[in-house]
């Protein structure tokens, strides 16, 4: 699908210079001597052939096209790495990260029992759900082949509690427009908000481009992603790395958290994200491969986007699952059991929502 090789060839140069000496008459002689043509031949051969990931259907990247710097900032309580690039923060490839709302120093976003929580939390936080379970959307009309969009509309609509309403003038919504690649902020950041589809973003990718636009960040960036798969940074591409790096070290001891990464999520990054020599650079942990796909939520998606989208038919409670990752009132918070655990620089800590802020117990 993604045939967007980075050909650059610098076309030969053929420079040819011409050097005129002139002679200066001395008084009335006018000497003229054959100019000397020196002819300096400077051909530069470099047919450089730049892969990005780009002809991976497997792995969404904003701007295929584009390297930027490498900085680190802090967004839902998280450290990340995040590539400064056309004036936009991207984070593993297609994952804008609102400016407005991150900061390059740490926000407190966990207090302290007791503790005086400032007015003013506007940045690291993130509105992060829909609410009511609709999300409104429009589309840019210069969109090629909308019906990709409509696809996946209707993929996300048959398969979980969401409804996706063409907008009539509310003020949160998706706009779905042209762009050099695919792209997506993660969860409701207010107002309008883009997702990028260049003419090669496919409905599958469409999918995943939404699943980021309801909360749903990649599956194999999970904070405890370290027990499930191994990331072979050997095989990645120079100065990619940053992909594959964990906003949290995963590092905290037990096995008590067992829901398992899963490897068919649409959210996962294939196994050849970023390689630079054909060689993996993300296995299972024992080293074996899985495949990765484009076509459809899994039902672990579906489990996960549920939880967070309850049924709003039967009044039901939310059901989170044991061991997953959900971003509520702008902190990245693990459910286990009642419990909501966050990866502090600390440790992993437990901590409770107490009106919209976080605090340690
Ligand atoms: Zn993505």
């Amino acid at each position: 699908m993604f045939k967007y090789y980075k050909l650059k060839i610098k076309k030969d140069l053929l420079m040819r210079k011409l050097k005129l000496f002139f002679w200066l008459p001395v008084l009335s002689i006018m000497a003229c001597s054959d100019d000397p043509v020196s002819e300096d031949i400077q051909v530069e051969n470099q047919n450089q052939i730049t892969t990005s990931n780009s002809n991976d259907p497997l792995v969404e990247i904003a701007f295929p096209e584009s390297k930027g710097s490498i900085t680190d900032i802090y967004y839902t309580g998280m450290k990340m790495p995040v590539e400064n690039v056309n004036g936009k923060y991207i984070y593993q490839g297609d994952i804008i990260i609102p400016k407005g709302k991150s900061s390059k120093s740490p926000v407190k976003l966990v207090f302290e029992k007791g503790e005086d929580v400032p007015e003013n939390k506007s940045v690291g936080r993130t509105s992060a759900y829909w609410t009511d379970n609709v999300v409104y959307y429009d589309l840019d009309g210069s969109l090629p082949d909308k019906n990709r969009v409509y696809d996946a509309i209707s993929h996300w609509e048959a398969n979980t509690n969401l409804e996706f309403v063409k907008r009539s003038g509310q003020s949160n919504y998706i706009y779905f427009t042209p762009g050099s690649g695919c792209s997506s902020y993660v969860g409701m950041t207010g107002g309008r908000q883009e997702i990028t589809l260049a003419s090669a973003c496919s409905t599958g990718n469409t999918i995943h481009e939404i699943g980021h636009a309801v909360g749903l960040w990649h599956e194999q960036s999970r904070v405890d992603r370290d027990r499930h798969i191994t990331i072979h940074f050997e095989n990645i591409q120079s100065g990619r790395g940053y992909n594959f790096e964990t906003y949290a070290s995963a590092g905290y001891d037990g096995e008590e958290f067992t829901t398992n990464l899963d490897f068919g999520s649409i959210m996962m990054y294939s196994p050849y994200s970023f390689s630079k020599n054909g060689e993996p650079t993300i296995t299972r942990a024992d080293g074996s491969l899985y495949s990765a796909q484009r076509s459809s939520l899994s039902s672990g998606d579906v489990q996960g986007v549920n939880s967070m989208y309850p049924s709003t038919d039967g009044g039901s409670e939310t059901n989170y699952i044991n061991g997953e990752y959900y971003t509520i009132n702008g902190l990245t918070v693990m459910y286990y059991y009642d419990y909501w655990y966050y990866e502090s620089p600390f440790g992993l800590k437990r901590v409770e929502l107490i009106r919209g802020n976080w605090f340690y117990i």
